[in-house]
C-alpha cells in the first residue's frame, strides 16, 4: 500500500494532522508509540481551547478517539516506534519522490508525503527522585503547571531564559521560589533577570549542582551541592521545575531534512514544509518558538493542508520518463 500521507507521532500535532488528512480523503497512516503527547502527565491543563480544565490523560483519550474516527481513511499503528525514514530513490522505484518508514516491529511503510510530529522530550536532570516524582511535584512546563503551585514553595532549576520565564510564571502563585543555576551567573536575558530580582519571593542560588529530589508521595526536598563551598544543602520545597531545555526527537531524520543548531526541524512557517519537498513537520519537533498543544495542533493543520496541496500539484505532473 502506498499511503498519501504517513504521520509520525500521536500527540496533538499528529492527531490534528490525521483529522485534517481524513477530511481531505487522503489515505493516511498514523504511527505512534502512544497517544496524547507530552502533556499527558499534566494533572490539569487549563489552556486547551474549548476546555477550561482537562487532565492530560483525558485530553489524550480525546485525541485518540478523534484520530480513530475515520477508520476508512486513517490506519493506525500504535504502539509502534519509528526507527528509520528514507527517501526512495528513482533506482528502487519508478516514482522518485516517495518515502519509506521503518518501525521497531520490522514493518516498513511507503508514503507519498510525511508529516513529522514526533515532538520532543524534556532535557532531564538525571538525578535520583526525578522520575519517581514526575507529575508529583516535579514539573517541566511552567506555563502549564504554575497555577497548581499556589501558596507553595518551589525550586526552578536552570538560570537560562526558560528558567527565568518559569520564575515569572510562578511569581503570581507560589509563596517562595528558589532559582538554581549551575554556573556563577544567570544566563537569561538581563531584562528578565531585573524583573525577577524585584520580587521578594525570589531567591537566586548560584553555583548549585542539583543532586537529588526526595519526598514521600509528593516532593518535599531538593538537595544540591554548593559548588563554591563544596557543602551539600537542602531546600524544603513542594515543587521542582526542571527548565534546562528540551531535546527534539529529530535523530531519525537528521540526514534527510535541515535541522537548526538545537536539532529542531526547520520549517517554513507558512506551509510547515521542511527542506525536503514532500516532508512536512509540526509541533515541538520544529523550530517554531512556542511549544504548546494549541500551536502544535494548529501547525499540524497547516502541514496536512500543505501536504494535500503538494499531492494535488505532484499528481498533475507527467510521470518521469523511463
Ligand atoms: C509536563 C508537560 C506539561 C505540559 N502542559 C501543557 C499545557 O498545559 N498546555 C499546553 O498547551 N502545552 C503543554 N505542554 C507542552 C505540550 O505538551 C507540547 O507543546 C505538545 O505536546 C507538543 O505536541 P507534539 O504533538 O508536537 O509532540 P509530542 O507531544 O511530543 O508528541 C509526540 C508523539 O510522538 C510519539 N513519538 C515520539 N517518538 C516516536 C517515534 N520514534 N516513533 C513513533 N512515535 C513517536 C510520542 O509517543 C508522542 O505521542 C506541556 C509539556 C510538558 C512536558
Amino acid at each position: 500500500m502506498l499511503y498519501d500521507i504517513i504521520i509520525l507521532g500521536g500527540g496533538p500535532a499528529g492527531c490534528a494532522a490525521a483529522v485534517y488528512a481524513a477530511r481531505k480523503q487522503l489515505k493516511t497512516l498514523l504511527i505512534t508509540e502512544s497517544f496524547g503527547g507530552q502533556s499527558i502527565v499534566s494533572a490539569d491543563i487549563q489552556n486547551w481551547i474549548g476546555e477550561k480544565s482537562v487532565s492530560g490523560f483525558d485530553l489524550a483519550k480525546k485525541f485518540e478517539e478523534h484520530a480513530r474516527a475515520f477508520p476508512d481513511m486513517v490506519d493506525i499503528r500504535m504502539p509502534e516506534r519509528v526507527s528509520a525514514v528514507r527517501k526512495i530513490s528513482a533506482e528502487d522505484n519508478t516514482r522518485d519522490h516517495d518515502f519509506e518508514v521503518a518501525t521497531d516491529t520490522g514493518a516498513t511503510y511507503r508514503g507519498k508525503t510525511l508529516i513529522l510530529a514526533i515532538g520532543a522530550r524534556r532535557r532531564k536532570l538525571n538525578i535520583p527522585g526525578e522520575e519517581q516524582f514526575n507529575g508529583k511535584g516535579v514539573a517541566y512546563c511552567s506555563t502549564c503547571d504554575a497555577p497548581l503551585f499556589g501558596g507553595k514553595r518551589v525550586a526552578v532549576v536552570g538560570g537560562g531564559n526558560a528558567g527565568l520565564e518559569a520564575v515569572t510564571d510562578l511569581i503570581p502563585y507560589a509563596d517562595k521560589i528558589y532559582l538554581l543555576e549551575y554556573g556563577a551567573t544567570l544566563k537569561g536575558d538581563p531584562v528578565t533577570q531585573d524583573r525577577i530580582r524585584q520580587s521578594p519571593k525570589v531567591e537566586i542560588i548560584l553555583n548549585a549542582q542539583t543532586q537529588s529530589i526526595t519526598g514521600n508521595t509528593f516532593v518535599t526536598n531538593l538537595n544540591y551541592l554548593d559548588r563554591a563551598t563544596n557543602e551539600t544543602k537542602t531546600l524544603d520545597v513542594e515543587g521542582v521545575f526542571v527548565e534546562i531545555g528540551s531535546v527534539p526527537n529529530s535523530e531519525i531524520v537528521k540526514d534527510l531534512v535541515a535541522l537548526d543548531k538545537y536539532g529542531q526541524v526547520m520549517i517554513d512557517s507558512k506551509h510547515a514544509s521542511t527542506s525536503l519537498p514532500g516532508i512536512f513537520a509540526a509541533g515541538d519537533i520544529t523550530d517554531d518558538p512556542y511549544k504548546q498543544n494549541n500551536i502544535s495542533a494548529g501547525d499540524a493543520v497547516k502541514a496536512a493542508l500543505a501536504a494535500y496541496a503538494y499531492l494535488q500539484n505532484s499528481e498533475k505532473k507527467p510521470p518521469a520518463e523511463a
